[in-house]
């Protein structure tokens, strides 16, 4: 079975124009576009993957997709369907083995179940398919019926790999032998760092990096009032008074820059009520690392007492930075026994610090009910943060690193493979070489905390860095530049 999906997204070239520093990369991106199409004329584009809804895939496909249709491309979104459960375990599987976990005992009754999966996908898409179709096929579940399809059809075919991980394992060499006859068929593969392309598959490769819809509910520009409305309704700025409040905060200050809002007097004792963020957002994953970043922000705050180095302005920003950690809340996602584990792990660790201590941090459990409503007080904290840290073991691409860079966050992130992509250290941010080792992390936040003007010199690099790379567009042009140069 195969679905034909409608990508929607409500939001249209002209409104990202109408955006001050995005009008001239639309204009270019117009152009381009116009140039490189003239000689792509009647073929499709036809992406596949399997699943419409929830996952980053399911997310980046409707911008990218509406955004190539109003440039002119003839752009397609199937997915594949089935109710084999040994295939979906089997295609997890492989997930895993591609970042280097699962079980590597692959054999002759898993390919017997992927082909015959397979070979169902390709005859369901077969019928949609046109000759001089360029068929992009996203991970593993749908490669089987994109390699069939294109021995069998005059279509061109590419692979878009989502995952990776930067060294050869003995899983990984699993996952890599058992797809390498379906990847033999492919034109090109498409991944999102050099380092995660397997040697099957060099020389046929190129690298698109994800990227973020600055109009989405999670980017867009959020005004002053907007900003505290929605942390006050989510109780973020309830607890602790004026310390979410952007009106004493760098952030604010950010934001009165763009012209966006003005305080109606100056505070008295700007030091009392200045209280440094530091945040980190994501999945409660054990690999986003965690607990050694609330080891390190405690062992920062412990030193503090016996430092002779501090200026006054230095102590003092240390004594009133605050810790937030934030997640999804685990109750209200399906399939997630570890983020109830990890969650628990933490406030259990939270709980055996002392209380002065723990005032300085909140572990902080976002409502997932609605997703709007998610986005925006993912987006309200990544403002209201003066410093947001990845403190990722292991990362892909962090969009919780892309996020806050385009807010002008200063961001320090872990070495990760992923992040190192996004962030050029004591560029567009800090990058930590050993997230697992607490003191590190203490001497990087103490850094960014003692030194204002150096945070906000990582932010304007950091925001100009999205700008140039990670927005939807820089996306589109690097599918253009490929699409017109792929043929069958
Ligand atoms: N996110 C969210 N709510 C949360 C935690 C994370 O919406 O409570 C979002 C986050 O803003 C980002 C995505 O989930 O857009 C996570 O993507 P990333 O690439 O950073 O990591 P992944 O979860 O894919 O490993």
């Amino acid at each position: 079975m195969v679905q034909i999906v409608e990508p929607r997204h409500p939001v249209s070239l002209a409104d990202y124009e109408s955006v001050a520093d995005l009008s001239a990369t639309v204009r270019s991106l117009r152009q381009e576009a116009e140039s490189r199409l003239a000689g792509f004329d009647g073929r499709r584009l036809v992406m596949v993957n399997s699943t419409a809804q929830g996952g980053g895939v399911a997310e980046m496909l409707p911008p990218l997709l509406t955004i190539l249709r109003e440039l002119g491309v003839d752009a397609h979104w199937l997915v594949i369907e089935t109710q084999e459960q040994a295939f979906f375990r089997l295609t997890k599987n492989l997930h895993n083995l591609i970042h280097g976990a699962g079980d590597p005992n692959l054999g002759a009754p898993d390919h017997a179940v992927y082909d015959r999966v397979s070979a169902e996908n390709a005859a369901a898409m077969e019928d949609f398919l046109q000759p001089g179709d360029v068929l992009v096929v996203h991970d593993p579940q749908p490669m089987g019926a994109g390699a069939l399809l294109r021995e069998k059809m005059d279509i061109a075919a590419i692979w878009r790999c989502h995952i990776g991980l930067d060294r050869e394992t003995a899983e990984t060499r699993a996952a890599w032998g058992f797809l390498d006859p379906y990847l033999k068929p492919y034109d090109h593969a498409v991944f999102t760092a050099p380092e995660y392309i397997p040697g099957v598959l060099a020389g046929r490769a190129t690298i698109i990096h994800p990227a973020i819809d600055p109009l989405s509910h999670k980017n867009r520009h959020l005004q002053v009032h907007d900003l505290v409305g929605i942390l006050a309704n989510s109780a973020l700025v309830k607890p602790w008074g004026p310390v979410m409040s952007p009106a004493y905060s760098e952030p604010a200050r950010r934001l009165q820059a763009d012209g966006d809002w003005a305080p109606a007097t100056e505070p008295e004792d700007f030091g009392l009520l200045f209280r440094p963020i530091v945040t980190q957002i994501s999945r409660w994953d054990r690999l986003k690392g965690f607990f050694p970043l609330m080891e390190g922000f405690v062992s920062l705050k412990h030193g503090i007492e016996a430092r002779t180095d501090l200026d006054e302005h230095h102590l003092r920003a240390l004594q009133l930075a605050r810790l937030v950690l934030a997640g999804p809340d685990p109750a209200s996602v399906d399939d997630d026994p570890e983020g109830k584990e990890v969650l628990s792990e933490l406030c259990a660790a939270y709980s055996c610090l002392p209380p002065h201590l723990q005032a300085d941090i909140a572990i902080v459990s976002l409502p997932m009910s609605s997703k709007e409503n998610n986005a925006l007080i993912v987006n309200a904290l990544q403002c209201c943060s003066d410093i947001v840290v990845q403190n990722s073991i292991q990362e892909g691409f962090g969009l919780t690193v892309t996020e806050p860079m385009w807010k002008r966050a200063a961001v320090m992130g872990s070495s990760a493979v992923g992040i190192k992509q996004q962030i050029r250290p004591d560029l567009d941010g800090l990058l930590i070489k050993h997230p697992g080792d607490p003191g590190e992390i203490a001497d990087g936040l103490d850094a960014l905390l003692s030194d204002e003007a150096k945070r906000a010199a990582l932010g304007r690099s950091a925001r100009q860095r999205v700008h140039d790379n990670f927005l939807v567009f820089a996306q589109v042009k690097s599918w253009l530049e490929l699409l017109t140069n792929t043929t069958a």
